[in-house]
Formats: structure tokens, C-alpha cells, sequence
């Protein structure tokens, strides 16, 4: 009988046991998710001065292999329709939906005033035509409301925090898009993130490994001169890098003229 009644003791401490053992694993594990490491989602190391400096030398060698861009002769509405056709957009599609646009209705005015489904069919090649159409003639109406007139050009003379807030406020229209438009066609120092800037710069290290895109402009944009030339060479630059050399699926860093700089290539490519 005692030997019953210890078999069950035992069973029952071992299955005690078992469930404390689980039980603090199931502290460690949610201890370890609850443990948040600041540097991924921001900076990742506290030396400012040394990624502001990694940051400009970085802009000064992709600038050097890809060369200097011309800013963009587009107005800022132009760029505005541009910026918001291309999103999930390839160039060349972006382009002849854009050509498009002004061959069949001669004019921004044209296009805001015809309707929604010609615009939509005059767009069709690029991604997401019934978004975007009816998004495009919506920012127009009201942008006309505003001011009178389909014209962005005032937001150049603004300050870039005001012209900044401006072009926010209206509905698909983000940071990346505020920023392609005041920098590309109005020289505003404010720095577009795209999915290449955003994976170049984290694999460098001069953001931490979960910072968004969103959350990567106003960190990236701190670490660079507050210039548009510096500024848009940078974007230029990390684009470039980003589409033929620093690429999604496998980076070229056989390639690449930034290893001494990478974070990646020192962690994970090559690490000592
Ligand atoms: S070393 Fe590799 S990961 Fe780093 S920037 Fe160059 S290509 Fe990208």
C-alpha cells in the first residue's frame, strides 16, 4: 500500500515538477520577448558623431561610383503625381502612366476634372489603378479648394517644417512622398526613405535593425548636413547601391566599397 502511495507522491511531485519547470520556462520566455533593446529601434550604438561620420563618408562613396544627380525639373505637383504613381510602381511603368496622364487630359487641371474612369484607364499600367485615380483627383479637388489654383510652387518659399506639415495632412500621402517632393523639386533639405535607403542603412548600422521607414527619416536625416545637395546625394547614393549592389536577397558584398563601414559584413558576412 505504501509503495502505492509513494508511487503516487512521486508521480504526483514529478508532474509538480514538470509544471513548474514549464511555468518558469514560460517566465523566461515572456521575461526574454518583455526585454526591448533600445539601440534596434533607433540608434544602434550612442556614439552620434562617429554615425554622422560613417553616414557622410558613405554618401561620399556611393556619390563617387554612381555619380551626382541632377535635381528634378518637375514642379512640385508634377513630382506630387509622379511620387504618388509610383508607389509599388516600377520606374518605367511610373513614367508611362505619368505621360499618359498629360497626353489624354493636356493638364493637371484636365485630369482632375475628367472622369474617375478614364483617369483610371489612362493609368492602368501601373499597380493598384483604382487607388490611386481616385486618391490623385481627391488630393487635387482639394489642393484647388485650398488655394485657388492646382499649384504647389508656394510650398518652396515655406519653411520646410511648414511645408512639410502642408503636404502630410492629405490622405496617401506619407512621409517618403512629403519628402521626394519638397527635396526633388523644391531643394527643402528633408530626406525620402525608400525600401532601399531603409535596408541599406540598417545593414550598415547607422539605424538599429527594427526601425521602421517611417521612424528612419528623422533619425537618418539627423546625421547628415542640413543641405539638400548632402542630402539628396545620400538618398541618391543608398538608392543606387540599394538596386544594384546592396540588393534584398543576397548583398553583392564582393562588390561593395562599404565593407570597412558594414555592420552586416562585419557580423554576419565576415565576422572575426
Ligand atoms: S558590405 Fe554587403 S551588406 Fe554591407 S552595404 Fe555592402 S553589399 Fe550591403
Amino acid at each position: 500500500m505504501l509503495g502505492r502511495v509513494g508511487a503516487v507522491i512521486e508521480s504526483n511531485s514529478c508532474i509538480l515538477q514538470t509544471s513548474a519547470t514549464r511555468e518558469e520556462e514560460r517566465d523566461v520566455k515572456q521575461s526574454t520577448q518583455r526585454v526591448r533593446n533600445p539601440a534596434d529601434y533607433g540608434y544602434p550604438s550612442s556614439d552620434i558623431v562617429a554615425l554622422s561620420a560613417k553616414a557622410i563618408e558613405v554618401t561620399r562613396r556611393t556619390t563617387e561610383a554612381y555619380g551626382e544627380s541632377r535635381f528634378s525639373t518637375k514642379s512640385p505637383m508634377s513630382m506630387l503625381v509622379d511620387i504618388l504613381l509610383s508607389h509599388r510602381t516600377r520606374d518605367e511603368q511610373t513614367a508611362a502612366g505619368y505621360d499618359n496622364l498629360l497626353k489624354r487630359f493636356g493638364s493637371w487641371e484636365g485630369v482632375r476634372d475628367a472622369p474617375v474612369n478614364e483617369v483610371q484607364d489612362a493609368i492602368a499600367n501601373v499597380n493598384f489603378p483604382e487607388v490611386k485615380a481616385p486618391r490623385i483627383q481627391a488630393i487635387m479637388r482639394q489642393i484647388t479648394e485650398e488655394r485657388g489654383e492646382l499649384n504647389l510652387d508656394f510650398l518652396c518659399s515655406l519653411p520646410v517644417e511648414e511645408a512639410s506639415a502642408w503636404l502630410n495632412r492629405f490622405e496617401g500621402v506619407g512621409p517618403k512622398t512629403v519628402a521626394c517632393v519638397l527635396l526633388f523639386s523644391c531643394k527643402l533639405p528633408l530626406l525620402p526613405v525608400d525600401v532601399h535607403v531603409h535596408r541599406v542603412s540598417g545593414r550598415l548600422g547607422l539605424i538599429g535593425k527594427k526601425v521602421t521607414a517611417d521612424n528612419a527619416h528623422p533619425l537618418l536625416q539627423a546625421l547628415l548636413p542640413q543641405e539638400a545637395r548632402p542630402i539628396y546625394n545620400f538618398h541618391k547614393g543608398l538608392l543606387r547601391h540599394g538596386q544594384r549592389v546592396c540588393v534584398y536577397d543576397r548583398p553583392r558584398c564582393n562588390q561593395c566599397m562599404l565593407t570597412d563601414l558594414c555592420d552586416y559584413y562585419k557580423t554576419v558576412v565576415n565576422p572575426k
